[in-house]
């Protein structure tokens, strides 16, 4: 080994590994031979040719095989750019005759997963950016593709989530997506489950029915289902149809979760407002006029400006101040400590829609007679509920912006990582980049 590839060979870093040979490329492939041994354009290439130092592994199961079985032609592999310059790994890989999984497997390499064009550690940085850019920029910034920086990511947060299993399952939360209106798909929505005391989605399915779900409980053995004591899910009647048809999970409890209630009860009063604006005057309907969002806004959010408008509306039409006041009680009784107190505030809120003889309230009165039961279970098992209003704002961050909805497992893989967030902090973000670096040692490989 000459001092230039020994110190080429220490800047790549693989353990095991040495540079055989280096060269320069043009950004089409053609070799350059530096003039007078210096210069090379900026956008050259720099191509290292590695070669094992030691005996061959198994990628599969990590054996030393020693044996070669077939060597495949060169293949390259794109790394981190070096002072500026592009840098691409040459090597031409082994198909090893491992003794112990008796396989004719492809060679261990310290720079990158099988079936991948990339170094690890270039994969994991260009996941890290795609946290927080465009694929496109990406793309641009590493002179990849777009679908290679999609899959690059995709490798790379998959590894991240290999470090990080899922534990047994003990609350449930059961959600359904809208995909969003540029969506093709015959399905206009996605079923998500999700593990409510770490808030990470576990499966994801297309489709919004009882079958949806049961797809999904079917992958579940008896013993996983006899650790599930709760299952949140809005007042969507198939999902709760398919949970009580599993024999396996009687014992499981079923809630609706606040958000969703909230969620239901802003409908009614939306409804009431479009009507009652609907064949009014020019002047009431400029009273009302903008307040759509207004109306669904809990009291103690909303400003002091609107808060006048709010007033005025609400002077003006008597019904929809009712039916205001109506969820304003709803939305106190829904953070009620225990079960008792929660019967006692439900009923209430019942009692006064029940009277109302407009359509809107009376449809949300019938609603929350339905699912009394389930409703009142949250004074009872205190679900985290905050995960599922979290869930919901990652799903709109990756909806917006108009990501992966045609890849579930890209999708899930996604939401997943946005749940965790795992790089948040700057440690964080060490040891996110950091599963990208060279297997530490050839013992730790075995
Ligand atoms: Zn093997």
């Amino acid at each position: 080994m000459s001092q230039r590839t020994r110190i080429l060979a220490q800047i790549a870093g693989f353990r095991g590994w040495k540079v055989k040979e280096a060269h320069w490329e043009s950004r089409d492939g053609r070799p350059i031979v530096p003039i007078a041994g210096y210069d090379v354009p900026a956008d050259a290439r720099l191509v290292l040719a590695m070669e094992r130092r030691w005996v061959s592994r198994c990628a599969q199961c990590l054996a030393i095989s020693g044996r070669c079985h077939e060597r495949l032609r060169p293949r390259r592999w794109k790394d981190l750019q070096a002072l500026g310059h592009p840098v691409e790994i040459e090597y031409a890989q082994e198909r090893v005759d491992c003794h112990r999984c008796g396989g004719h497997g492809i060679e261990l390499l310290a720079w990158a997963d099988p079936k991948q064009r990339q170094t690890r550690r270039l994969q994991q940085l260009v996941a890290l950016d795609c946290f927080s850019m465009p694929t496109l920029h990406v793309a641009t910034k590493y002179g990849l593709s777009w679908s290679t920086v999609r899959r690059a990511e995709e490798a790379a947060i998959a590894r991240w989530d290999r470090t990080c299993p899922d534990g047994p399952l003990h609350m449930v939360g059961v959600d359904e997506k809208w995909l969003g209106r540029r969506h093709k798909s015959t399905h206009k929505f996605v079923t998500i489950v999700s593990d409510l005391e770490t808030g990470k989605p576990v499966w994801i399915g297309y489709g919004r029915s009882a079958a949806t779900l049961s797809a999904w409980l079917a992958t579940l053995s008896k013993e996983q289902k006899a650790t599930i004591r709760l299952f949140a899910m809005d007042m969507h009647r198939p999902f709760m149809n398919a949970v009580r048809s599993d024999d396996d999970l009687r014992h499981a409890a079923i809630v609706h979760d606040p958000f969703h209630i909230v969620k239901r009860a802003g409908e009614a009063v939306s409804e009431l407002r479009r009507r009652e604006f609907f064949r009014a005057g020019r002047e009431l309907r400029a009273v009302g006029r903008g307040t759509r969002w207004l109306v669904l806004r809990a009291w103690e959010r909303v400003g002091d400006k609107d808060r006048v408008r709010l007033k005025r509306l609400f002077s003006i039409n008597g019904k929809l101040a009712r039916a205001y006041q109506v969820v304003e009680e709803l939305r106190q009784v829904l953070h009620a400590p225990d079960r008792a107190s929660m019967v006692t505030g439900l009923s209430h809120v019942l009692y006064r829609t029940e009277k109302r003889a407009n359509v809107p309230m009376r449809k949300l009165h019938n609603s929350l007679t339905v699912h009394f039961t389930e409703i009142v279970a949250l004074g009872e098992h205190h679900p985290p509920t905050g995960r599922i209003e979290a869930l919901n704002n990652n799903w709109e961050t990756l909806v917006r912006r108009g990501r992966g909805y045609r890849d579930h497992q890209y999708l899930l893989r996604k939401l997943r990582f946005l749940a965790a967030n795992p790089v948040r902090t700057r440690d964080g973000v060490r040891r996110f980049v950091a599963l990208g670096l060279p297997y530490p040692d050839r013992k730790a490989a075995a």
